[in-house]
């Protein structure tokens, strides 16, 4: 390193100006053949609105914007280079075919303007997945209209909130488990519902008793999930449904782990009156980089007059249309009707399984996740013994005591090849370690995934500073995650000369 010269070191510098500023004079990334047809008239084009001053625009030419590009590329993890744990969030490959299917001409280039008699493809596809969902879930219908599960929440707390109206009996809180996503009690707040904590037991479980004292007729719902962001399955979860609905009550299912149930258990038969799905987890649509997702929402009948409008039905000709009539509805809550892409991923991923293959999956995803924790148990501290689903949830509790913490453990993954698992929740869990490693994987990764693990518990012991300084191989150490996602920096510009 040390006999290179500074241009040389582009690849490794950390110096941002090197990195980004490409730009000199008079470069460009194309050349227009001579002008061979008549001059149109200047009046025409708008002369007036011509923009003569580009600012800073860089000048720079086409294959250094290619490598720009690519290199900035690499500096990513993704599921394509290597495992990506991060649980609850179910980071699954995504399957190739589904892409191919997404870029079939008439699916990609259809347009949401389209008059309904052109595009029954586009809603037989809106209408098949409704279907495989539906069974899927057990539920008796569905809106595909949410963008992801947090605004699948809200818009199923929006049918909560219309259904209890429509009653005369408008209710003020929702009970949400003290393992919940964090999203649970913020789309609460948002949809103006007053939030009351509800404990977990020594199970990792929804205590009953306790849910029971807390239950009365100002209860809107409970917003649960199941299996539970522990990975442990709710076991009472019949005892749960009849004891809300003794009350009038409703059951929201916060289905973001329905990768353990799938072809296995219903929720539509344990109780659940609605649930969201979130397809960029469970049905393998693309994750990541903030979209776009899609977060369906499947209910039972009760709930049926309050869905997002307008709803797919059959026409009296046996066309496919859509119903705007729907006086009860909450309202279109995205624009058009969802992530139409999304939903072909989807449909094609169901299809391409079929129902053995889907139950398949889900025994893998429960069985590795089962292997992770055997691989696990005893290097790092399992708060919970409960049996584990889809994912696992370990504690830094062992490492603690060094003074090392989850998040740097997480870090040192980065050095070893390793997305990070989740460190944020759940918060009943200090030091949580959730690690959801889903199907994806064959037994060799995660060896490796193990192995890495306990290298870095060794390490804990041995050189415990080379972790709490973790990750060493990426250009940028630790970063200000928080003004990252607060003070997003989502265009760079060329320093002004
Ligand atoms: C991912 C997740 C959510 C939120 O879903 P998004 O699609 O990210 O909005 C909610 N609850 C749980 C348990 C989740 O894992």
């Amino acid at each position: 390193m040390k006999h290179m010269t500074r241009k040389a070191t582009r690849h490794v510098n950390q110096n941002e100006g090197l990195i980004f500023e490409k730009s000199s004079e008079r470069k460009a990334a194309w050349k227009l053949p001579p002008l061979d047809v008549p001059e149109v008239d200047a009046s025409l084009l708008l002369r007036e609105s011509e923009r003569k001053d580009l600012g800073n625009m860089p000048e720079v030419s086409e294959i250094e914007i290619i490598r720009h590009f690519t290199r900035l590329s690499t500096w990513n993890y993704a599921i394509d280079l290597g495992m990506y744990p991060l649980g609850s969030c179910t980071m699954k490959y995504n399957p190739r075919v589904n892409e191919a299917v997404a870029r079939v001409e008439g699916i990609a280039n259809g347009h949401p303007y389209q008059p309904e008699k052109i595009s029954q493809g586009a809603l037989q596809i809106l209408k098949t997945l409704s279907e495989c969902l539906i069974e899927i879930t057990g539920m008796d219908a569905i809106t595909l209209q949410p963008a992801a599960g947090a605004h699948g929440e809200m818009t199923g707390l929006l049918m909560v909130r219309a259904y209890h109206h429509s009653r005369g009996e408008p209710r003020k809180k929702i009970l949400i488990p003290d393992s919940a996503h964090g999203t649970n009690p913020a789309t609460a707040a948002m949809v103006d519902y007053a939030v009351e904590n509800l404990k977990s037991d020594s199970r990792g479980m929804v205590d009953v008793s306790a849910l029971a004292a807390q239950m009365n007729e100002d209860v809107a719902a409970l917003m649960l999930t199941n299996p539970n962001t522990l990975g442990v399955f709710e076991q009472d979860i019949h005892k749960i449904a009849d004891i809300l609905h003794a009350k009038g009550g409703l059951l929201y299912m916060d289905g973001a782990n329905m990768n353990a149930l799938v072809g296995k258990a219903r929720p539509g038969d344990f109780g659940v009156d609605l649930m969201h799905l979130n397809l960029h987890k469970t049905f393998s649509t693309p994750h990541g980089g903030g979209g776009p997702g899609s977060g369906p929402v499947a209910i039972k009948k009760i709930l049926e007059p309050f869905l997002p409008k307008p709803v797919v039905v059959t026409n009296p000709d046996g066309t496919l249309g859509f119903d705007y009539n729907r006086p009860q509805s909450v309202g279109r809550v995205r624009a058009f009707y969802g992530n139409f892409g999304m939903f072909v991923r989807a449909l094609a991923y169901i299809q391409a399984n079929g129902p053995e293959g889907l139950r398949q999956t889900t025994e893998d995803a429960v069985l590795n996740a089962n292997y992770i924790r055997k691989g696990l148990e005893g290097t790092y501290d399992l708060p919970y013994s409960t049996p584990t689903m889809h994912e696992v949830v370990f504690s830094d509790k062992l490492q603690a005591k060094e003074g090392v913490r989850t998040m740097d453990i997480a870090k040192r993954l980065i050095d070893y090849g390793f997305h990070p698992y989740t460190t944020a929740f759940p918060l009943i869990v200090p030091g949580a370690m959730m690690i959801e490693p889903t199907e994806s994987e064959s037994v060799e990764e995660m060896d490796l995934f193990i192995e890495a693990m306990k290298s870095i518990a060794l390490e804990v012991e041995e050189d415990p500073q080379t972790v709490r300084d973790a990750p060493h191989s990426t250009r940028v150490s630790r970063l200000d995650e928080t003004a990252a996602a607060r003070k997003p920096v989502l265009r760079w510009k060329p320093a002004v000369k």
